[in-house]
């Protein structure tokens, strides 16, 4: 039996990082940047205003309190997005409008609640002077040139994984496009004669393929793009060719035909294709796995293969599969969020494998509570749509008690890959 971490290991020194591509900053959401971006310009590209009110000089208004105001002719009004031909001299103060330039000679803003501004409407008073009502110091309420990105330096990093706040900072240094690591083309084939087309009736002795569609929608949820392959009979020449199908993609991941004792011809097929490991990895559900290389006319992609029981197939995807999508597309940290939690139900661990049990966590009272969302069957695939998390019992514990505190790998925790 190999543990979990060798497994990974292995699977992970098979796959290498994609190469970038250009393509437009939405499209690349959740990607990871290929490259350092500087900036050419400075944001904001002058000093600018933080408020509606009045560009003035500080030393203009020194003194300035509501009993004693200080009165500035004003001599013009700036808007944003327009740039202002006054300056501003000694004794004047051009009105201005949040985001407007600063024109030359100002150093500050006295918003318009400092003024008597209103007073001076209502009253139908003299707009062409304004009384300050207090003093402003240097710099006040303005917007320094380039105090959000200064022209020149280190915006983003190579290999940060654009969220929309980077989308937002790519748009404002004016760059329609980021070049990133391109996103994997993950093929999915399900295998097993007892398996049935979900569109099609359910003849007797079958079941509907349920695997592909978990599978590939945790392929795009992970990031990667899902191309699925259909159902592979259980004979040599129909995997052969589905096989083949998969082979221009960036990994093949398949599901079923993997356990000892199957008559499956999955793992035959498998073997003979390329440098394929028939591995028993040590954990509950899904000890049966298959890993390596498909090698075909000089393409060698790199195959996953899982078990066929639907929670064995999604709990081994999130342990290595999931991992292997994220060093594909650049992304550093393969970890899922876990937390300690208390255990509500006993667990015993009869065999000494790794159980990763499905728990829905809950908080109360500051603290996380792990409930079993019920039968722990690897064909309850509706114990994975109840759970929000996998409750991690280690190879060693024999036993976990109710009240015991045990580690939950979060499967949901508000996360999102894109
Ligand atoms: P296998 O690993 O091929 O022996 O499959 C084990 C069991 O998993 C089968 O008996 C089916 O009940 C179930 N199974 C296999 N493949 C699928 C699939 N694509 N969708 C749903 N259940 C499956
Ligand atoms: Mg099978």
């Amino acid at each position: 039996m190999v543990s979990v971490e060798q497994a990974l290991r292995e699977i992970l020194s098979c796959v290498e990082v994609l190469e970038p591509e250009r393509k437009p900053i939405l499209d690349s959401l959740g990607q990871v940047l290929a490259e350092d971006v500087h900036s050419t310009i400075d944001i904001p590209p002058a000093d600018n205003s933080a408020m509606d009110g009045y560009a003035v000089r500080a030393e203009d208004t020194h003194g300035a309190s509501e009993s004693a105001p200080r009165i500035l002719s004003v001599t013009g009004e700036v808007a944003a997005g327009s740039i202002s031909r006054e300056e501003v001299k000694r004794g004047t103060a051009i009105r201005i409008m949040t985001g407007a330039p600063l024109p030359d000679g100002a150093d500050a803003v006295v918003p318009f609640e400092d003024t008597d501004e209103v007073a001076r409407k209502s009253s139908h008073g003299d707009l062409s002077q304004i009384g300050i009502l207090c003093e402003a110091k240097e710099g006040m309420n303005v917007r320094g040139k380039g105090e959000d990105i200064a022209q020149g330096s280190l915006v983003l990093k190579k290999g940060t994984v654009l969220r929309p706040p980077e989308i937002g900072v790519l748009a404002s240094l004016g760059h329609p496009a980021a070049l990133v690591i391109r996103r994997p083309v993950v093929s999915v084939l399900a295998t097993g004669d007892e398996l049935a087309d979900i569109d099609q009736p359910l003849p007797r002795g079958k079941i509907y393929n349920s695997n592909t569609y978990t599978i590939a929608a945790e392929v795009i949820r992970y990031g990667g793009i899902a191309r699925i392959l259909g159902i592979g009979r259980d004979s040599i020449q129909s995997l052969e060719g589905k096989i083949e199908e998969g082979l221009d993609s960036d990994m093949l991941i398949t599901s079923g035909g993997v356990s000892k004792g199957d008559y499956d011809v999955v793992k035959d097929v498998l073997v003979k294709c390329g440098e394929i490991n028939l591995w028993t990895v040590c954990m509950k559900p899904g000890k049966p796995s298959a890993f390596g290389v498909i090698t075909k006319g000089g393409k060698r992609v790199p195959l996953l293969g899982l078990p066929g029981n639907p929670v064995s197939s999604m709990v081994t995807f999130e342990q290595f599969a999931r991992p292997a999508i994220l060093k594909m597309l650049g992304k550093s940290n393969f970890a899922k969020p876990s937390i300690p939690a208390v255990i509500e139900d006993d667990i015993t661990n009869t065999d000494g494998r790794r159980i990763f049990a499905r728990v829905v966590v809950a908080k109360r009272n500051g603290k996380y509570y792990a409930r079993l969302t019920g039968r722990q069957g690897s064909g309850i695939l509706t114990s994975m749509a109840r759970a929000n998390g996998l409750a991690v019992i280690p190879e060693d514990t024999r036993e976990v008690r109710k009240g015991d505190v045990v580690q939950v790998q979060m499967l949901d925790w508000g996360e999102e890959v894109y």
